[in-house]
């Protein structure tokens, strides 16, 4: 198992900073209980400058206070207060390269109702540089992701990865790397925990927003299209068109850009190396070390709904 902290390690709890290892919740929180809780997964990054840089800080913010509202929760913090606090948190734990989780959880409530208050941590532990050159071995899931009548799909809430979870554990227990998961109407989804494209003939295509989570990535490559001049086409397909793809990969926060090797037993013909598909990967790399800051100032094109 991995370890996330030890007797030093700092957590941001309620506007204090204390330790991880002597930080106290309330076990009878409806967040522990029934999953009611929105969490978000930010990563910081060492820059080619030697500083460190939370990568789309305020788009994960925004995103953390609309999953918040999404399924009701109080919610009374600024972007600009957490984003301070999450640098403090960094250096407090001496951390550059960094995986950043902050939860806004609930107090003590074993009925349904709405709450009069929410609280919040942040918690960072460090993270490899870009791994991203492996390719995954995927499995179509045999669950579907939550379908958006039961419930908020766009929010990152934490009763929502227990479809993650069962799909993910799944795939490796049928020795994959990684799940895909259908909609309800059975068209591609996106992983337990990363989004989806696939290229075909040089260009790209990827599931439109509906089904899925509004991934912060997701977005960043369709800027990185945008910034190359690659096509790139959001609509739903299904898995069979999918299994006739030149090349694909998952994309999130924590998966950065990470190509695929096969799904089931089709495997992608085009060699990653020679594929669009890795262009966008490298641009990836770069952007977050802010190696190229271009694609980050561009404005983000139409297609894309700020979250
Ligand atoms: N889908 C799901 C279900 C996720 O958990 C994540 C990770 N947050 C993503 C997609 C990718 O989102 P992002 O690029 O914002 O990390």
């Amino acid at each position: 198992m991995a370890t996330y902290y030890n007797d030093n390690t700092i957590i941001y709890l309620n506007g204090e900073f204390v330790k991880a290892a002597e930080a106290k919740m309330d076990f009878y929180s409806q967040s522990l209980h029934y999953g009611y809780s929105v969490f978000e997964g930010i990563r910081s990054y060492k820059t080619v400058n030697g500083k460190t840089k939370i990568f789309k800080e305020i788009e994960h913010f925004k995103r953390l206070k609309n999953s918040a509202v999404a399924i009701n929760m109080p919610y009374h913090w600024s972007a600009d207060q957490l984003i301070d606090a999450t640098y403090e948190v960094l250096k407090r734990n001496n951390l550059q390269d960094a995986y950043i989780r902050p939860v806004v959880y609930a107090p003590a409530n074993m009925k349904f109702d709405v709450n009069e208050n929410s609280f919040i941590i942040i918690e960072a532990w460090e993270m490899q540089p870009f791994l991203g050159e492996k390719l995954l071995r995927v499995m179509t899931s045999s669950f579907q992701r939550p379908n958006p009548k039961g419930f908020k799909i766009q929010a990152k809430a934490a009763g929502h990865y227990v479809n993650s979870i069962l799909a993910s554990q799944e795939a490796k227990a049928n020795g994959y790397d990684e799940a895909l998961l259908p909609d309800m109407n059975n068209n591609v989804a996106e992983a337990p925990g990363a989004n989806l494209f696939y290229e075909k003939d040089g260009k790209l295509f990827t599931p439109a927003l509906g089904n899925i989570l509004p991934g912060i990535t997701r977005a960043t490559v369709l800027e990185i299209c945008d910034k190359m001049n690659i096509e790139v086409e959001e609509r739903f397909f299904t898995i069979e068109v999918l299994k006739q793809a030149d090349a694909a990969f998952f994309c999130g926060t924590a998966a950065e850009v990470i190509g695929f090797e096969s799904l089931d037993d089709y495997r992608f013909p085009l060699n990653w190396t020679e594929s669009v598909s890795k262009q966008i990967q490298s641009a990836y790399k770069d952007l977050v070390v802010e190696k190229d800051l271009t694609p980050a100032k561009q404005a983000r094109t139409k297609k894309i709904i700020p979250i």
